[in-house]
Formats: C-alpha cells, sequence, structure tokens
C-alpha cells in the first residue's frame, strides 16, 4: 500500500489514459487562437456554464485575479465576499495588488451568505464610503468544508447584487462537485453571475489549468490581463486535453470521492478527541477539529497518511482520485491507531 495523500485533490497525477489523450493531442499556438484543444475546451467551459465565452488560464487564482480585475474599477471599489474565500486567504493579497480591491469579509456560518448579508454589507453611497461594487462565491466553499451553495440562496444574493448594481463572481473551484452532489446543472448554478471558472487541477484531476467564463466583451477584456500576467501561452492543447479528458471521464466520478469523504468522516466521529458532524460533509472536504492537528497530522504521516493541519484546532482530508476505498480504510486504521492510545 502506497501513501494516502488527502493533503487535497489538488495531489491527483494524471492517469494514463489522460496522458495518452494529452500526447496524441494536436495542438497550435495558444495565443493566435489556433490551438484546437484550447478552443474546444474554451466553448466546452463557455456552453458547460452558460456564458458567451471562456478564456483558458494556467491556474484558478489568475482566473480570480483577472476576473476581481475585471469588475473592480480604481477608486476606492469594494468587493464582498466571505472572510475565508481564496482571494482573501490564498492570493498574496492580489485582489489589493493587482485590482486595487478594498475587501469586505463576511463572517457568516458555512463560508456562505444570504442576500440579507449582502444587503447589510452594501454601502451608503457617499463620499466617505467606498463603492459597493462585486459579490463574490466559493461553490463549493472550501474553507467551510466543501459545503454546497443551495440555488435558493445563490438566487438570493444574486437578487440583491444585481438589484444594487453590483457584479457576481463566482469561484468554481469545485463547481462540478457541487453539480454532482446536488444534481443541479453548472449553468443554473451561474445564472445571474458576470463571471464564473472551472478549475481541472482538483477533483477533475488534470496537471494544471483553469478556464474562466463570461460575456465575449470581458473575456476579450480578459484577454488583456492574461498578456499582461504573462498568462498567453503557445502549445496548450497538451495541457488542455487532459482538461478535455477530465470533462469527459472524471465529472461523474466525483460521487466516489463524496462517498469516501462520508466514510471517512462517519469513521473520524467515533474517534476520541475527534470532532466532527459527518452531516455537514457534503462533497470531497473533511475538516475535523483536534486538540494538536500538527502533532496528529505528524504522526499520520508516519503510518504513510497525510491531511493538512489548516488551523489552530482544524485538520482537513480531501478525498480525490487517487484515494480509493481501500485508502479510506487505511487511513482510517492509521487514525484509530493514533487517537486511541
Ligand atoms: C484551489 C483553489 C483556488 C485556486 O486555484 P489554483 O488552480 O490552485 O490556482 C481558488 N479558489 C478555491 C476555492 C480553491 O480551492
Amino acid at each position: 500500500m502506497g501513501l494516502v495523500n488527502l493533503y487535497s485533490d489538488t495531489q491527483t497525477r494524471p492517469t494514463s489514459a489522460m496522458r495518452k489523450a494529452m500526447a496524441e493531442a494536436e495542438v497550435g499556438d495558444e495565443q493566435r487562437f489556433e490551438d484546437p484543444q484550447v478552443t474546444e475546451l474554451c466553448s466546452r467551459v463557455a456552453s458547460l456554464l452558460g456564458f458567451e465565452a471562456a478564456v483558458f488560464l494556467p491556474s484558478g487564482t489568475m482566473c480570480n485575479e483577472i476576473a476581481f480585475r475585471l469588475h473592480i474599477r480604481p477608486g476606492g471599489d469594494e468587493a464582498i465576499l466571505h472572510r475565508t474565500s481564496h482571494p482573501i486567504i490564498a492570493e498574496a493579497g492580489g485582489p489589493a495588488a493587482f485590482a486595487g480591491a478594498m475587501m469586505y469579509p463576511l463572517d457568516t456560518p458555512k463560508g456562505m451568505f444570504t442576500g440579507d448579508d449582502v444587503r447589510g454589507a452594501l454601502r451608503y453611497p457617499d463620499r466617505y464610503n467606498p463603492r459597493s461594487r462585486l459579490v463574490s462565491v466559493e461553490q463549493t466553499t472550501n474553507m467551510a468544508g466543501g459545503r454546497v451553495w443551495p440555488l435558493d440562496q445563490l438566487r438570493g444574493v444574486v437578487d440583491v447584487a444585481s438589484e444594487a448594481g453590483l457584479r457576481l463572481h463566482m469561484d468554481g473551484a469545485r463547481l462540478m462537485n457541487a453539480v454532482v452532489a446536488s444534481g443541479v446543472a453548472a449553468s443554473e448554478m451561474t445564472r445571474g453571475f458576470d463571471t464564473a471558472w472551472l478549475d481541472f487541477t482538483k477533483g477533475l484531476s488534470a496537471p494544471l489549468g483553469a478556464c474562466l467564463a463570461g460575456s465575449a466583451e470581458l473575456i476579450d477584456e480578459a484577454w488583456r490581463y492574461k498578456q499582461m500576467l504573462g498568462g498567453a501561452l503557445r502549445q496548450a492543447g497538451i495541457v488542455a486535453a487532459g482538461a478535455l479528458y477530465a470533462l469527459d471521464h472524471h465529472v461523474d466520478r466525483l460521487a466516489e470521492d463524496h462517498a469516501n469523504a462520508q466514510t471517512l468522516a462517519r469513521g473520524l466521529a467515533e474517534l476520541p478527541g475527534v470532532s466532527i458532524d459527518p452531516d455537514t460533509v457534503e462533497t470531497n472536504i473533511v475538516i475535523f477539529e483536534h486538540d494538536e492537528p500538527e502533532g496528529l497530522c505528524a504522526a499520520l504521516r508516519e503510518h504513510d497518511v497525510v491531511m493538512g493541519a489548516v488551523g489552530p484546532r482544524r485538520v482537513r482530508a480531501v478525498t480525490h482520485l487517487d484515494v480509493d476505498g481501500d485508502g479510506i480504510r487505511t487511513a482510517l486504521r492509521a487514525l484509530e491507531r493514533v487517537c486511541v492510545r
């Protein structure tokens, strides 16, 4: 039995079938729109997410950064988003540096917020206040444990934001997990949003790449920032072929990751010193509480099981293509050895 790596769903490696699709891909110059794989990928993602156009980018972080740059105008514009969301906790302050965004972090339960929460965050328009401009949501929520925004809650946020003339952005790093878990189409979830994106390197298990979608006009503008950041590519079809392969073969199987996360959560709930409510685990992210996250992760590592300490009392385990049912059983046995002494 090899390493059971539950550190993140970014830990997957391309399968041999995916590598074959990549090796055989016909390619061209991506930034001249001559790469057939990238062209196909962008049109598939645009239609999957219900937008006119999409642009292929090296990473999800670049999707967020470019989207913030698209929506935030110079002069004190403010974005409303959850305090644990990726642009706040994991992009090196990029929205401030690159877009000049003022951030309004919401501290609401489960990494999600409601239309009323947005209403409460709107700035009164006068010269003392920043200008409310953008609402950004994360589907699924990462640091709140892979929660799926219910459709009516998304609609509530869209209604309040649109009424106030705000732009809307969806960080869809794990949007397909939300789709598979809820049975709601991606294009339904993104309705009313100005931009949304998909990551190919999370549960979809491709080695790199993400696609940002929006109106033709916004995506044209996104290309300027892609150029500026050095994200314009050449024979990117090599990796886009992996992403296309993932869309064909790795979406429905996300249900297995969700079932494995459920098994892991139920096993964890039985252990002393561990606190978790398995009913809160909706997709592939399992976050539990423990008094010594670092010590626990180090002890698990001795048993070839990897999890991440993500807070003073929090451990995160993420299921994915490279961890099967046996891997979960191995992880639970290791946890039992470490926790029951
Ligand atoms: C991973 C992640 C990102 C960033 O994607 P990268 O491809 O790693 O740059 C953004 N948002 C969320 C919620 C993520 O989990």
